[in-house]
């Protein structure tokens, strides 16, 4: 059987999961997305996830569509109905239907869906050996443009970010903020380690405010490591002793390299792996079960 996908109130087979042409989500991006993960029939950070899409659905004015615990039933009714244990999930709202107009007042209803699925992970020997990185040529939207707290669904300049890490022949890229900071990666936080102290990013420069970086510093805070938001620049990251990178998808990844310089000598270093495991042992333990 495929997948069950909720689309709009109702629960639909893949093949008739279809938005209009005229929704604005697919003409402007004018919309809002999570990405959530399920760890052994348990949803990890849920309300943290629903909590980051609400504000940014008041962010950009759209009247939610439905309360955060009916969306929160339909998340895990989307897992049961497609039998997953352990799954990805994308909820999406968007702006709804409307005309060619960029004018938000003419979209009648936002169209909602959930996608629940297996999830595609990075190869194993990233997270041993870890992943080489670039510092991609594409600047991070300026926070004035674009509110790093939303998580919209215009993706092009973390896009424009991840062409320049493959056109340098890696997987992921850091994006500086316009005055040169280090803002995050195109789908990740960043943090690095100096004389056994974390630090990362503050994310009013520029990123995503991480469900994964901020589990990450409740940890490091539980495991009596300082971690401190920090302005950090490239040469912090080639002066650290550790750098790792944390998002959903990615979990806490081990970076090896920068534009080619080595960190930790090229081998993930020990904080890192601390958290890599505190990490894994809280995703085995917590969440809202299904
Ligand atoms: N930054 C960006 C740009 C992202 O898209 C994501 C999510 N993929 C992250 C950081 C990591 O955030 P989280 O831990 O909440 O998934």
């Amino acid at each position: 059987m495929g997948l069950t996908i909720f689309l709009d109130g109702e629960f639909v087979d893949k093949e008739h999961a279809k938005v209009s042409v005229f929704d604005h989500g697919l003409l402007y991006g004018d919309g809002i997305f999570e990405g959530i993960r399920a760890y052994g029939r348990k949803v990890f950070r849920l309300d943290a996830h629903l909590d980051r899409l609400y504000a940014g659905l008041k962010k950009i004015r759209l009247s939610p569509p439905m309360a955060k615990e009916d969306l929160k039933k339909k998340i895990l009714e989307t897992l049961k109905r497609n039998d997953l244990d352990d799954a990805y999930i994308r909820v999406v709202v968007t702006r709804g239907v409307g005309d060619l107009g960029l004018d938000p007042r003419k979209c009648g209803k936002p169209t909602v869906f959930i996608i629940a699925d297996k999830i595609a992970l990075y190869p194993r020997e990233f997270y041993t050996k870890g992943l080489p990185i670039v510092i991609a040529k594409t600047r991070r939207n300026h926070p004035s443009s674009m509110p790093p707290e939303v998580k919209s669904l215009n993706y092009l300049n973390s896009i424009f970010g991840k062409m320049d890490a493959i056109d340098a022949g890696t997987d992921e890229a850091i994006m500086l903020t316009t005055d040169g900071y280090v803002a995050e990666c195109t789908g990740d936080n960043i943090f690095i380690a100096r004389n056994g102290k974390l630090s990362t990013p503050p994310y009013e420069i520029g990123s995503l405010d991480g469900i994964t970086q901020n589990v990450v510093i409740q940890l490091a805070g539980e495991a009596g490591i300082k971690i401190k938001r920090d302005m950090l620049t490239p040469d912090d990251l080639y002066a650290a002793d550790e750098c790792f990178l944390t998002g959903t998808a990615a979990e806490v990844i081990p970076v090896i390299s920068v534009n080619g310089t080595l960190i930790a000598g090229g081998i993930p270093g020990k904080i890192t792996i601390a958290m890599m495991n505190a990490f894994s042992e809280l995703t085995g333990i917590e969440g809202v079960k299904y």
